[in-house]
């Protein structure tokens, strides 16, 4: 008989996750405590490690249809406009990767995965119920549900994001923490924008303990626009979505170039986002054990000046699918495999994430030897080998 999951939560990770377990021959539930499935207006880079992988899942037409291909990334300086370095993507990304570097509108990555499930028809799908915790049987395990309904399964999947309900359950450790950083962020329709601020590529302005970052998404019609601070955390940090000001956000910029501030003068309105994370992982065991395993932010939050944490949830996603077909080993012993291969990988990018962060930010002699060595280095420095290459 086809051993069963139970997946907690329906986000990126989730959603992928369960559809590769299905491809695997497992039979999965999925729980999402949200009434519908959706995800927010915000905007989302996926490397060749992740292009690569939804290629081979045969989902490339469809990410072709709403993605935005930009063929260069440019770091400029928040002050002074000044360029410091770049790095080609397009065809050099094809050439050196042999997938494209995207960006997209989180709700079409949302969409193009949800579409994958009902098209496969495997999964059941259960909106509007959330994982409550699991009680571990001799056989298997029995998860409660919100709703006080309990259902039972061979194995549970903590996909339920920052702060996982399965991940307090399985290790009881503190909740995630606030980096002292707020993201803020906004979505512009390129058409209605001056032709000067219209934009198809990525470009990241640094400057003292602040960064911006933007990009085209949904095939290049709208231009996403993050701009990171220095802050003091909102009162309720469990929500990603706060309405935010415009006048605090200037505030914790200060003056920047002529060229930026256009940019922050265009945008009518701004969400906040408070940018919390985890230390990384240091051993398997926290990615899973014995019947239970997490994935995506509920294993690995991780700060997003790499880019990666919706594309590290897609890589857990799709290792899980693989050891979950391996024929040999029981359930845990395949999801102890799924925790070896993923967690160094996991681990060694929220370190590079938290890294980036604090150059990004730097203030002084750290942001002078930053520059320069942009400006020397160039695609060498700006180019990540060893993940884009991965997993
Ligand atoms: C400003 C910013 C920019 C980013 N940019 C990028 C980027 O460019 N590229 C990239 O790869 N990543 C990026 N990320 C990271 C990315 O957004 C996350 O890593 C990714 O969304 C994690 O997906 P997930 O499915 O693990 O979790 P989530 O997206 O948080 O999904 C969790 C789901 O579980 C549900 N849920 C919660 N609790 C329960 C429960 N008890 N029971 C059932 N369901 C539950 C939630 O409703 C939600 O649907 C960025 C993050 C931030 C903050």
């Amino acid at each position: 008989m086809n051993s069963s999951i139970v997946m907690a939560g329906g986000g990126i990770g989730g959603l992928a996750a369960a559809w590769r377990c299905a491809e695997a021959g497992v039979n999965v539930r999925l729980f999402e405590r949200a009434p519908a499935f959706t995800e927010v207006g915000a905007g989302i880079q996926l490397g060749p490690n992740v292009t690569r992988m939804v290629q081979a899942w045969g989902l490339d037409a469809a990410l072709q249809a709403v993605a935005a291909y930009p063929a260069l990334l440019q770091v400029r300086q928040a002050l002074s406009g000044q360029v410091t370095g770049q790095l080609r993507w397009g065809d050099d990304a094809l050439a050196r990767y042999g997938a494209p570097y995207v960006t997209l509108h989180r709700a079409d990555l949302h969409q193009l995965l949800l579409d994958a499930l009902h098209a496969q028809g495997r999964v059941r799908l259960h909106l509007n119920q959330g994982v409550k915790g699991y009680t571990l049987e001799t056989q298997g395990l029995q998860v409660q549900l919100d709703d006080g309904a309990a259902v039972h399964a061979d194995a549970l999947v903590g996909a339920d994001g920052l702060w996982s309900r399965v991940r307090a359950q399985r290790l009881g450790d503190a909740p995630a923490r606030f980096s002292g950083h707020l993201a803020y962020r906004a979505m512009l329709v390129q058409a209605d924008l001056p032709a000067a601020l219209r934009s198809h590529q990525v470009t990241v302005w640094l400057g003292p303990q602040l960064h911006v970052v933007q990009y085209p998404v949904r095939r290049g019609e709208l231009l996403n626009v993050v701009a990171i601070v220095h802050g003091q955390a909102p009162q309720d940090l469990s929500s990603w979505d706060h309405s935010a000001n415009a006048a605090d956000l200037q505030r914790a910029l200060g003056a920047v170039c002529p060229a930026l501030q256009a940019l922050i003068d265009a945008v009518p309105a701004w969400r906040l986002w408070p940018v919390c994370d985890r230390p990384p992982l240091h051993s398997a065991a926290e990615l899973a054990q014995g019947r239970v395993a997490l994935l995506g932010d509920a294993a690995h939050p991780m700060r997003p000046y790499l880019a990666q944490g919706a594309g590290m949830a897609l890589e857990d996603a799709d290792a899980l699918g693989r050891c979950l077909a391996l024929p040999e080993g029981d359930l845990p012993a395949q999801l102890a495999q799924y925790a070896q291969m993923r967690w160094q990988r996991n681990a060694r990018v929220q370190q590079r994430a938290i890294r980036n962060g604090q150059i990004f930010h730097a203030q002084g002699l750290l942001r002078w030897g930053r520059d320069t060595a942009t400006r020397l280095l160039g695609e060498r420095l700006l180019d990540v080998p060893w993940l884009y290459n991965g997993p």
